[in-house]
């Protein structure tokens, strides 16, 4: 069945370039895309037209970095430090889903917050409980949240209701995998919390899952000064933080790094030769008073750079707001160090909000003929009408002065779920 979505169509081909249709047609076939067309081609003239008028319509976003159980206290004790805010709020938080009714009831809201946000991908931290983790899996699944979710292994370095042991946590893994194959669009990622959290024995076997599988594994890098100083103490024969996941061989090309605020050179080096995908969390950074990360450097060396809410040390789970506090960062970074090449451009935080996520998942960038539609549509005419506005110039206002209540409609895999 042939359909089309009418309206401004925007799409991040790459971090630089933005592809710009004008009153366009966006067809599909059972969902998947076919192409983009300024005028309705006669072959398709069949196709039943969905016109969104003067609108938006944007990739969906893919958040590559938030903590599912962290979401119920989000904005909760933002006045206090990290370790109060822990042990107040993230750690207690976390122990309640150990109780998979407690966890279902949550998870529903998350993902369907999501998906009324604009989310349709996402990759995200469950908490270590595995039928918990499950039951998130479940419910974004049914919403029509894509992509990837990890349960959590901690064997040391983790309050005691939060802690496993070794064996509990390989078994509990294993489980999971092999209760994970229930899902289609929800895939298993391994989730070391963080190197501390994790003893030597837990990350060579996450190592040797990860090959003999073919897993993909997300976790925290040089987030702040303090963690790099307790990975060098705890793995002393490691030179930089990095090398501990490179080690066991959890650093390659299906690997997320959440933060790498304080990456230098030889760090950055090392992630780009294994194509290691980072991910920024700015608002994270910011309420958590981890640093900036260098991102506009990264992107100019190269890197994959996602975009990740942090949900919840980042205090949104929109990801127009996120994009816009990364264009804030990156321009508090400049002032710090007088440096405009520290900036970054919309083009720039639009791709890591869409299409760099896409690529991690195996997606092409932009919308792809051949592949499911996930799309958003976003409805900025009620702002003023500035004479001569470039559809650019729009992206960048929208991201800046719309949320989620300007949200028109929502598509996941070629269906639509707002
Ligand atoms: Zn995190």
């Amino acid at each position: 069945m042939l359909t089309a979505l009418k309206g401004n169509i925007l799409e991040a081909l790459s971090p630089d370039i933005l592809g710009v249709h004008p009153n366009s047609y966006l067809v599909l076939e059972n969902g998947a895309v076919v192409g983009i067309y300024p005028d309705l081609p006669e072959n398709m003239a069949e196709a039943s037209v969905e016109d969104y008028g003067d609108a938006l319509i944007l990739q969906s976003f893919a958040d590559m970095h938030l903590h599912g159980p962290q979401y119920e206290f989000m904005g909760t004790g933002m006045d206090k430090p990290l370790l109060q805010w822990l042990e107040s709020y993230a750690f207690p938080t976390e122990e309640r889903y150990a109780d998979p009714a407690y966890a279902r009831d949550h998870y529903r809201i998350l993902a369907e917050d999501l998906i009324r946000n604009g989310t349709t991908r996402v990759a995200m931290f469950s908490s270590l409980h595995t039928d918990s983790t499950l039951i998130l899996m479940e419910e974004l699944e049914k919403a029509g949240v894509t992509g990837y979710v990890g349960k959590v292994n901690m064997d040391r370095n983790a309050p005691p209701y939060l802690c496993e042991t070794t064996e509990e946590s390989e078994q509990e893994t294993l489980r999971w995998l092999e209760a994970s194959k229930a899902f289609t669009l929800v895939k298993p990622i391994l989730t070391p919390r963080f190197a501390p959290s994790c003893t030597e024995r837990l990350l060579a076997f996450l190592g040797r899952l990860k090959a003999e599988r073919d897993l993909p594994v997300q976790s925290h890098l040089s987030e702040n000064l303090g963690e790099i100083a307790l990975v060098g103490e705890l793995f002393p024969d490691c030179r930089q933080y990095w090398e501990v996941y490179d080690k066991y061989g959890l650093f390659d090309g299906r690997t997320l790094m959440a933060h790498c605020v304080h990456s230098d050179e030889r760090e950055r080096a090392a992630m780009k030769l294994r194509g290691v995908h980072p991910v920024h969390c700015a608002s994270s950074n910011n309420s958590l008073m981890s640093g900036i990360s260098p991102v506009a450097q990264m992107l100019r060396e190269g890197q994959s750079v996602c975009l990740g809410s942090d949900v919840s040390g980042g205090t949104t789970l929109s990801m127009l707001r996120t994009m816009a506090n990364s264009i804030c960062a990156a321009k508090d970074r400049g002032s710090m160090m007088q440096d405009t090449a520290q900036v970054i451009s919309i083009e720039q935080a639009y791709y890591m909000a869409t299409s760099a996520g896409q690529s991690f998942m195996g997606y092409k960038t932009g919308f792809t003929a051949g592949e499911r539609l996930h799309a958003v549509v976003l409805d900025d005419t009620g702002l003023p009408k500035l004479p001569n506005i470039t559809l650019r110039e729009r992206l960048i206002r929208a991201v800046y002065r719309l949320d989620d209540r300007h949200i028109r409609a929502v598509y996941s895999e070629g269906v639509r779920r707002l």
